[in-house]
Order: C-alpha cells, then structure tokens, then sequence
C-alpha cells in the first residue's frame, strides 16, 4: 500500500475546490504518520474514543474532524480540539455542543447530517427537523457554534441513478437553506459528501469536502 501514492492520485482527481478528509478508522498511527509525512493533515474518525486517542499520540497540527454519530455525553472529549463535528443529528445535540464549545472558549464548527439513504440505518435529520432548529429560539442562542453547511450519506448501492438522485437532493436542500436561513452568512458553504465509492458522484453534484478512507489506505480490517 503506497500510501503517498494514493494521496496523489486522488489529488490530481479531485477539483482544487474540494477538500478532502482522510477517512482513518481502524488504521494504526504508523499509517496515518505515512499520510501525515506525504503532506495531509485532515484526518476524519467516526469513533470518539478513538478519535481522543488518535489526537492525543499525533501531532497537534493535524486537524481532526468527527464524521461518525455522536453522542452528547461524549462530546467533552473531543470539545477542546475537534476541528469540524460532520454529523451533528439533532439539536440536543447542537446545545451540548454549545455548551461544552463555552467551556473550552472556543467556537465548534459543525455540518447538520441531513438523512438522503433509504437504509434505515443511516443517521440524520430531515429536512423539516432542520429547518425547525434554525427557526428555534434556542438555536440564536447557541452562540459558540458555527454551522458551515450539511452532511450527508449517500445508500450503499451500485445503482449510480440513485446515489447521484440522493447527492442532488442534498446539494438542493443545502441552496434552499442557504437563500432561506443564511444569506448574510457566507461561512455556510460546505457540502460534505462523498466516499469512496462514490466521491465523483458527489463532487458532480457540487460536493465541497469528501470523506475518504478505503481509497488512501485499502480495506479495513474490523477485527
Ligand atoms: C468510513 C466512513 C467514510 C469513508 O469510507 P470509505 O468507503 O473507506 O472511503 C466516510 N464517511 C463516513 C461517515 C464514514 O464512517
């Protein structure tokens, strides 16, 4: 596995405007340094106990980011050095966040997770729970938060006419909120979607960071 190489090459794939979060789940800290030593620095990790121990060994300047489902009485360990929360699913949540984002005087960036899968598993607000959050009076309150913009996950399928359909939808919803609910706000400009598998779908549909593991450093081994 030519870790560097991979990086490259998926570089020279993808539009300067994209950026890329290296997907680095149940790899060891000896993979990520090759990654680290080829010039990247933003990591992703779906798990908080790992993530809190990844940032602990690495060094500071990467910029870590939570990609995974989050629960709120985690979110302490990751408050003080979390550089984007990807998979913020309900305004409880959005509130601890806030809350622990005080404590570590700091502001947290975050993406709403919007639902586009037809699996039932995948996590995520729709997108009248979105819109209910940013009209709630809590939400104005929340001032050491940031949202910068929506995530979502497409259905695990090779059928491409859905995956591009639920990619086109998120990108909708992310203009729709945009003209609606941040029109003085230009930090509102991402779109995280895209993996692997599917990373030029998203990217056509007007992705603005990708979140990729499997690509950069092969399978995963769960075990
Ligand atoms: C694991 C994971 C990815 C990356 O998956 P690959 O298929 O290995 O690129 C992206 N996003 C989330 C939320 C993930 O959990």
């Amino acid at each position: 596995m030519d870790i560097a190489k991979n990086l490259e090459i998926l570089k020279t794939d993808l539009p300067d405007s994209v950026k890329l979060v290296a997907v680095t789940k149940t790899h060891p800290e000896d993979l990520i340094m090759q990654l680290y030593h080829a010039g990247h620095k933003i990591m992703g990790e779906n798990k908080v106990q790992e993530l809190a121990g990844k940032y602990h060994n690495l060094p500071k300047d990467i910029q870590w980011h939570m990609i995974g489902h989050l629960q709120s009485n985690k979110v302490k360990y990751i408050a003080p050095f979390v550089s984007l929360i990807h998979s913020v699913d309900s305004a409880g949540l959005l509130e601890t966040i806030n809350k622990e984002a005080i404590k570590n005087n700091r502001v947290i960036d975050c993406l709403l997770q919007l639902r586009i899968a037809r699996e039932e598993t995948k996590y995520g607000l729709q997108y009248e729970d979105i819109t209910a959050i940013l009209q709630s009076q809590l939400f104005h309150k929340l001032n050491n938060i940031k949202i910068l913009g929506l995530m979502g996950m497409a259905t695990f399928t090779d059928d491409t006419d859905i995956v591009r359909e639920e990619f086109n939808y998120l990108a909708m919803c992310f203009w729709k909120l945009k003209g609606q609910y941040f029109t003085e706000k230009p930090y509102f400009c991402e779109l995280s979607m895209g993996m692997s598998d599917d990373y030029k779908l998203a990217v056509e549909a007007g992705s603005t960071i990708v979140r990729i593991g499997s690509l950069i450093f092969g399978e995963r081994n769960y075990k």
